[in-house]
């Protein structure tokens, strides 16, 4: 008998590859053993090219009011996509669009299978990264310097008041000069989004920047985290949750030599460097889930991974192919706790639970597709296609 599940999810459809595992996973996985209201947004690149990119701004919109969505992977179309395609224009990224509607932060989760060892052996639970997606040098103003000359910093006040000016260097020869900046509201919608995220994972937070060397800028982060934090102390007491403010090489140091499952918000830079040292450390892109979360505590699910272009090739051709599932799984999994927590229906929690943990007991017994059997210890001998291992799934669960 299949479960109820109280409120909708958002269901946002995407492109190639991970379209076609999409349906697989809905039709095999999903339908058979829940009565759930989908609204579907299809963001396939043909139909946000009808809809000159409407239906993603409504799906944004949709995620607002439900407050759950879960999403496959779309492509960003570049100028060959353009030609392969036909579209009208270069849409911009879905992810982007998404993001910037919801005001959201992306956290990045791997999933911990046994036979696939981390490359650090003390990482036996996630380390999941937060990273701030706005300004510092991705927003910066820089150029090079041909000779000596006096570089400075001047504010003007809107509406008058007394301008600030301070040096930056009186160069004496040829050199390089950047000027960064953040804002307050950013930094705070990231804090907050960072302690929804712990509170509603019960997982630790961790925080690190370098305010030993940076005493106003980092020093501001660290003084609005510690500011959220305060609010909402009463929160990470009753979830039994912790707020740790390190600096950063110690906080780099910390989570090398740690068990993992901590979140650990990251700076603009420090993120894009980090996530894609923990995502590596952990094995395979199949393996890394995506949430994004809006300070208000909206959540979007998905696969950290693209649509897999060069497998979706192949199956156009007729060959058979062996993509991973599991992150896309994750999503399904990972909007369905979410709504069921919710909703306060837990069967509809053990549900995705137990499809979660099918998964892993599947990959430990073996069956896995071709990204995992070439790291699996020990080596799988032979790999399951990509319908095989949605099929031995569904028998398992
Ligand atoms: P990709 O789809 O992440 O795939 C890159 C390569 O990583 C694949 O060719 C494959 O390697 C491996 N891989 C990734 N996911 C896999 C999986 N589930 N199972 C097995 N192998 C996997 O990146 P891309 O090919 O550079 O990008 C394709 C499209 O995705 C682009 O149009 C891009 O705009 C879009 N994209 C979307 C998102 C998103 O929606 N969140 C994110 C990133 C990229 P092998 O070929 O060696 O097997
Ligand atoms: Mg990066």
């Amino acid at each position: 008998m299949a479960i109820t599940v109280k409120n909708p999810i958002v269901e946002i459809d995407g492109d190639e590859m991970t379209r076609i595992i999409w349906k697989m996973i809905k039709e095999k996985l999903i339908l058979p053993h829940l009565d759930i209201d989908l609204k579907y947004f299809d963001l396939g690149i043909e139909r946000r090219d009808e809809t000159d990119d409407q239906v993603t701004i409504d799906a944004a919109n949709a995620i607002k009011q439900y407050g759950v969505g879960v999403k496959c992977a779309t492509i960003t179309p570049n100028a060959a996509r353009v030609k392969e395609y036909g579209l009208k224009k270069q849409w911009k990224s879905p992810n982007g669009t998404i993001r910037s509607i919801l005001d959201g932060t992306v956290f990045r989760k791997p999933i911990i299978i046994k036979n696939i060892p981390p490359a650090v052996r003390s990482w036996s639970r996630p380390i999941i990264i937060g990273r701030h997606a706005y300004g510092d040098i991705y927003k910066s103003t820089e150029f090079v310097v041909d000779g000596p000359g006096r570089a400075e910093i001047v504010y003007s006040p809107t509406g008058g008041g007394e301008k600030k000016t301070l040096l930056v260097h009186d160069f004496a020869g040829p050199g390089v000069i950047m000027g960064i900046h953040n804002t307050e509201k950013s930094i705070r919608s990231f804090a907050r989004a960072c302690i929804a995220y712990a509170l509603g994972e019960k997982v630790d937070l961790w925080f690190g920047a370098k305010d030993t060397i940076s005493k106003k800028y980092h020093g501001f982060f660290r003084d609005v985290f510690a500011d959220e934090v305060g609010k909402a102390q009463k929160d990470f007491d009753s979830a039994g949750v912790q707020y740790r403010y390190l600096l950063i090489d110690d906080a780099v140091a910390q989570v090398m030599k740690s068990e993992g499952g901590m979140l650990w918000a990251c700076m603009n830079y420090d993120g894009d460097v980090m996530s894609d040292m923990v995502a590596s450390g952990f094995g395979s892109l199949g393996l890394m889930t995506s949430v994004l979360v809006s300070p208000d505590g909206k959540y979007e699910f998905e696969a950290a991974h693209g649509t897999v272009m060069r497998h979706y090739y192949e199956h156009r051709k007729g060959n058979p192919t062996s993509t991973n599932s599991v992150a896309s799984i994750f999503a399904w999994t990972g909007a369905i706790a979410r709504r069921g927590e919710l909703d306060k229906t837990p069967d509809v929690v053990t549900f995705a639970r137990t499809l979660e943990a099918v998964v892993i007991k599947t990959i430990e017994h073996g069956v896995m597709t071709k990204d995992l059997a070439a790291i699996a210890q020990p080596k799988a001998e032979k790999h399951a296609l990509t319908e095989e291992f949605i099929d031995v799934v569904a028998r398992g669960l």
